[in-house]
């Protein structure tokens, strides 16, 4: 049962093949490193090959039929992509699913502070992290700010190699006695994970030294000033805005063999950016094709942005209605009939942990993309436990089209767990299973993925779409 590394199979054809899907996935991590920023690069991706904008074909009053190509978007945040096949679209779709939120900080609504000539912006968590591993690195941020009338004004600093990066401080070693005795939830605590992003006071007249003094400080003052002239925005217009704190810097190959990639937010992009290549390069399929690129996953897939909201549903019945489908039913019956691979990041196994893994049970880096039949934590809770059936089939999918695969489970039983957006798509009475690509330190602000495993993704999702149970 224990599954081969997958390099020495490789040919130079699979060589050649693998480092340019590499390439072009490292590309979409430099552009995308927020939810926004991907489901823009997604949609640009996506008209390039001929898809048109679900809402426009409606407004028009087309009728979609077989060959079509559309998208839709919910606040800009989750993408739904749709390739109309041949087949009775009711008899269901092939659904690639993945999430493009990764774990960050948020600046807060009331972000800004000077405290000693320096000043701050604090910030919220978002997701799962390890508090201390944001400490003492360079970091960027990047979002937009909604202003009072209507415009949006984006915000990137800290990526381009003239921008300034931001920064959060650690205690110096040589008085850390203390710190280092907490346990590591509590080494970094999340209200300390503030922005050091001025010290420089502004300069000011005699008259208004007191007025500042009064309002606010002389550095903080400086760095609104910054803020108006470079983004027009007030004080206040942090209060509608979404600024997201990632770590500077593109992705970039790791190993001396360059067989790695290391970059932020790889859990999930890189199981989304491979779902969409695979969507981009299906032609006509026999059965409707559908990429489904969601936000929120890493905060319980909650809000209208995220896999429990309505968006999914309410996007097929539109897609169905465009199609002359208007019955209730048709849509029951599409989406019971589809099968899915939800695909998120697996744990790799870590020489390094390996106390925490079970090791048949677990997905090694290099050894092609990951089945998970279930997920959950303690007796599988919160788990969508796949069909032995459709395992069965993806199975013959992968072996039929020379995928390599491995199964795996998170971790030893009891040693935590976690949960993906399967269940949720489950609830239609679709077939689900988790899938993925392994990942080294997952949900650090740096994580490492195989080039193999990237490559064999891509090959997964290329021949799922072509499956055909007719
Ligand atoms: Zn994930």
């Amino acid at each position: 049962m224990e599954r081969k590394n997958v390099w020495a199979s490789y040919t130079e054809k699979d060589n050649t093949k693998l480092e340019s899907v590499a390439s072009s996935y490292r590309a979409f991590l430099d552009l995308g490193k927020t939810e926004r920023e991907c489901a823009e690069q997604i949609v640009l991706e996506a008209e390039k090959k001929g898809y048109e904008s679900l809402e426009e074909v409606i407004a028009s009053g087309r009728t979609l039929k077989a060959g079509d190509k559309v998208y839709a978007v919910c606040m800009k945040k989750t993408v739904v992509l749709f390739n109309i096949g041949e087949n009775d679209i009711t008899k269901g779709m092939n659904i690639l699913c993945a999430h493009i939120d990764s774990p960050r900080l948020d600046v807060k609504q009331n972000p800004l502070y000077e405290d000693t000539d320096l000043a701050y912006l604090d910030t919220h968590y978002y997701g799962g992290v390890k508090k201390y591993h944001w400490v003492a690195l360079p970091l960027a941020i990047h979002g937009v700010v909604a202003m009072k009338d209507g415009s949006v004004v984006n915000v990137c600093i800290g990526e381009d190699e003239s921008d300034p990066v931001l920064y959060i401080t650690d205690l110096l070693i040589h008085l850390s006695q203390k710190q280092l005795q907490k346990k590591g939830a509590e080494v970094v605590e999340g209200e300390n994970l503030d922005i050091l992003v001025g010290s420089r006071p502004l300069k000011q007249e005699k008259d208004d030294e007191e007025k500042t003094k009064k309002e606010k400080k002389a550095v903080a003052a400086n760095v609104l000033r910054i803020l108006k002239e470079k983004y027009g925005m007030e004080e206040e217009d942090f209060l509608s805005a979404e600024l997201e704190i990632v770590p500077a810097g593109r992705a970039r190959e790791c190993g001396l063999d360059r067989s790695m990639i290391a970059a932020y937010g790889q859990d999930d992009r890189v199981c989304a950016y491979t779902s969409l290549l695979a969507m981009l390069e299906e032609e006509t399929p026999k059965r409707t094709a559908c990429c489904l690129l969601v936000d929120k996953e890493e905060i319980g897939s909650v809000g209208a942005t995220g896999m429990q909201s309505r968006f999914f549903e309410n996007s097929v019945a539109e897609l169905l209605g465009a199609m002359g489908y208007t019955s209730d039913l048709a849509l029951r019956r599409t989406l019971k009939n589809c099968c899915m691979l939800s695909s998120d990041v697996s744990a790799g196994f870590d020489p390094a942990y390996a106390d925490v893994f079970e090791k048949k049970n677990a997905a090694y880096l290099g050894r092609g993309i990951v089945l998970n039949k279930f997920t959950g934590a303690r007796g599988k809770s919160g788990s969508n436990d796949a069909n032995a059936e459709y395992v069965a089939k993806v199975r013959r999918i992968f072996d039929d089209n020379k995928v390599a695969f491995q199964t795996a489970e998170l971790g030893r039983v009891d040693a935590g767990g976690g949960g993906t957006i399967a269940y949720i798509a489950a609830l239609y009475g679709m077939e689900v299973i988790d899938s993925g690509v392994a990942v080294l330190s997952m949900h650090a602000p740096w994580e490492v993925t195989s080039k193999a495993d990237v490559y064999e993704a891509y090959k997964a999702y290329r021949a799922f779409l072509q499956y055909d149970p007719a």
